[in-house]
């Protein structure tokens, strides 16, 4: 791997053109045998590239909205200006949920009851299909988030009826 300092430079004045090879660090002329037997390599990191996905990421957490709710400061069902905002398809789908903004303010009583009330969890999900279903299309939905939730709460709902 070649050093980060390490730079190929080109001369082009009335006296001299040609190509050479230059260091940033010492900011002098070198060669390459200078360069490949320095002591001082260093070599260009990933991190940089890390860190602006996972900025750019952050950034999209944070300016998270809703395709359903105006207001997300607070629970929509019991108002409790407590909230967190969950993404309505988890695992998997909890990225594309933040995407296209399937996101659904609950207080902490709420929350619980969604990831344990397999009904209400349906109900939600249902709710974000349909209102996707709106603006997109039916067989976009069924692409992107693979299940028809507005089927199988209705499968739901009927099975708690008897
Ligand atoms: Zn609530």
């Amino acid at each position: 791997m070649i050093c980060k300092n390490f730079k190929t430079r080109n001369k082009n004045n009335k006296k001299e053109k040609r190509i050479y090879y230059y260091c940033s660090k010492q900011r002098k002329e070198i060669t390459y045998i200078n360069c490949k037997e320095c002591p001082y390599k260093e070599y260009k990191s990933n991190n940089n590239q890390i860190k602006k996905r996972t900025y750019n990421l952050a950034k999209k957490e944070k300016n998270r909205f809703s395709i359903l709710y105006n207001q997300l400061n607070k629970c929509c069902i019991c108002g409790n200006p407590v909230v967190e905002l969950n993404e309505v398809f988890e695992g998997a789908y909890r990225q594309l949920s933040i995407d296209y903004g399937c996101i659904v303010p609950f207080c902490n009583q709420h929350h619980n009851q969604f990831h344990n009330d397999r009904s209400m969890n349906l109900y939600y999900k249902s709710l974000f299909q349909e209102k996707f279903e709106k603006t997109h299309s039916h067989e976009k939905f069924l692409k992107i988030f693979k299940k028809d939730y507005t089927y199988l709460y209705e499968k739901e709902s009927m099975k708690n009826l008897h």
